[in-house]
C-alpha cells in the first residue's frame, strides 16, 4: 500500500467547513488504498485565536520578551491543537486515528531552538499506527531534542515536518495541500496573469522557495529531493491535478511550450545599503556584517563603496554597526526583489536585455541585479512590484 504524507496549511484547517474537506481528503486517500500520514499546521492566519502569530503577539503583550526554548514550546501548541482536531473529526466519521506531537513522531532536531535542523528520525510509533490501521495526524512544524525539549523548525516549518516524515518513512509522495491550485508562474497575490504550473523540477521550485514564492519552504524541497520522493502541491478547496514536482520536467516539457522562464518569485522589505568602503581596506565590512547574523543579499563590490540588501528587519541593527565604525553610507528602503526562475536560460543570451527592455517598456527602474546559472534577480521599489512581474510575464510568455 502506497504511503502519502499528506500536509495541511493554515487556511485548510482554518475553519470548520475547510477541516470538513480536510478530512474528506484524508479519507479519499484511505479509499484509493493509500496509506495517509497527516502533517497539520496551526489553526487559521494572525488574528485567529489559535494561530501562530496570536500566541505570540499574546505573550509578548501579557509577559514581555519571550525566551527561545519557551517561545518554542509556546509555539508548539497551535499545530497541537490542529492535530487534535482533525485526529477528533477522522474518529468521528468512523477511522482510527491519533493525534501526535512532532517528537512523538519520531522527529528529533538539535537543540537550536527557534530554527531546529533535523538530526535524524524515529519512525516505530508511526509505523505501529500503520500497522493497527490508525491514521497519524502529526502536529507540523516541530520536534524534540534528545533530552526532550520541544523545539522549531523555523517559519513555513510544517512543509519540512512532512518531507522530514516522508523521508524517515520512504514514502511514495508528499501532498502539501494549500489554497492555490498548486505552484504558479507567480505569486496570484500580486500577478493577474499567474497561471498554475503543471510539472516543475526540485531545483526550479527550490530555487522559486529560496527566492521568496510562499507556496512550499526551500527546506521541504530539499529533503524531498534527496530521497527522490515526488512532491505534488494541490489545493484543498478544489479536485484540480495540481503541481507534480520530480528531479527532470523532461516528461512535462512534452505537455507544455518549453519555457526559458518558468516562473517569476518575489521577496518584499528589502533594504539596498551603499557603503562606502576601499577594497584594500582592513575593516572587513562583510565579516562584520555576518558576525552580527544580519544577511545580505545582490552584493555587488566596487573599488571604493559596496551595495548589498538586507532584510528591513535588520536594518536598525546595521544602521547601528555601521555608524559605530564610522562608515559613510546610504540606503533606499521600500524595495522589492524580483526573480526569474529557468533552467533553460543557462547559457542563453539576451535574457537580462530582455529584462531590461520590459522594465523599461513600463518605466520601472531597476535599482541592482544578480544573477545565477539559472536565476535573475532584479531589486526594484516596492510600488512597481505587480507591474515589474506582469511586464516580465508578458515579456516571456509565461
Ligand atoms: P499554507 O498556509 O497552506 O502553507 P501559504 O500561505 O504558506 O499556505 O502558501 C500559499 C500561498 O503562497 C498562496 O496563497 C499564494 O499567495 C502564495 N504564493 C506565492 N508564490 C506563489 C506561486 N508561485 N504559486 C502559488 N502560490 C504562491
Ligand atoms: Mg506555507
Amino acid at each position: 500500500m502506497n504511503k502519502v504524507v499528506q500536509k495541511f496549511g493554515g487556511t485548510s484547517v482554518a475553519t470548520h467547513e475547510s477541516r470538513e474537506r480536510v478530512v474528506n481528503k484524508i479519507i479519499a486517500a484511505k479509499n484509493q488504498d493509500e496509506f495517509p500520514i497527516v502533517v497539520v499546521s496551526a489553526i487559521g492566519r494572525q488574528g485567529s485565536p489559535y494561530a501562530t502569530d496570536t500566541l505570540i503577539d499574546f505573550v509578548n503583550t501579557s509577559a514581555g520578551i519571550i525566551a527561545d526554548r519557551e517561545y518554542d514550546l509556546l509555539l508548539s501548541c497551535g499545530e497541537i491543537i490542529s492535530a487534535v482536531v482533525i485526529a477528533t473529526q477522522l474518529c468521528n466519521r468512523g477511522y482510527k486515528a491519533k493525534a501526535l506531537t512532532g517528537g512523538q513522531a519520531g522527529i528529533i532536531t538539535d537543540g537550536r531552538h527557534r530554527n531546529a535542523d533535523l538530526l535524524y528520525t524515529k519512525t516505530d510509533v508511526i509505523e505501529s499506527c500503520l500497522e493497527q490501521n490508525i491514521i497519524p495526524v502529526v502536529a507540523g512544524f516541530q520536534g524534540v531534542t534528545v533530552e526532550g525539549e520541544i523545539t522549531t523548525l523555523g517559519r513555513g516549518g510544517s512543509d519540512t515536518s512532512a518531507s522530514i516524515l516522508a523521508m524517515g518513512l520512504k514514502a511514495d509522495r508528499i501532498d502539501i495541500y494549500t489554497d492555490v491550485d498548486g505552484i504558479m508562474t507567480a505569486d496570484p497575490r500580486v500577478c493577474d496573469k499567474a497561471r498554475i504550473i503543471p510539472s516543475l523540477s526540485y531545483n526550479e521550485v527550490f530555487q522559486m522557495a529560496d527566492s521568496g514564492a510562499k507556496v512550499i519552504h526551500p527546506r521541504a524541497v530539499e529533503y524531498a529531493m534527496r530521497s527522490n520522493i515526488p512532491l505534488v502541491i494541490k489545493n484543498t478547496f478544489s479536485d484540480e491535478e495540481g503541481t507534480t514536482i520530480v528531479q527532470t520536467t523532461k516528461d512535462a516539457a512534452s505537455k507544455e511550450i518549453e519555457h526559458l522562464i518558468t516562473s517569476i518569485a518575489h521577496r518584499n522589505d528589502r533594504v539596498q545599503f551603499t557603503v562606502q568602503d576601499t577594497v584594500i581596506s582592513d575593516k572587513n565590512l562583510l565579516d562584520q556584517v555576518a558576525k552580527e547574523n544580519i544577511s545580505i543579499d545582490l552584493i555587488n563590490i566596487f573599488p571604493q563603496y559596496k551595495v548589498f540588501t538586507i532584510d528591513e528587519s535588520h536594518k536598525l541593527k546595521l544602521e547601528t554597526l555601521l555608524q559605530k565604525n564610522d562608515y559613510k553610507y546610504t540606503l533606499t528602503d521600500g524595495c522589492s526583489k524580483v526573480t526569474v526562475i529557468g533552467e533553460r536560460m543557462t547559457g542563453v543570451p539576451g535574457v537580462m536585455a530582455r529584462i531590461l527592455k520590459a522594465f523599461s517598456k513600463s518605466h520601472i527602474e531597476m535599482l541592482q541585479t544578480s544573477d545565477s546559472l539559472t536565476t535573475i534577480a532584479c531589486l526594484i521599489k516596492k510600488e512597481s512590484l505587480s507591474d515589474a512581474i506582469n511586464a516580465l510575464h508578458d515579456e516571456f510568455s509565461l
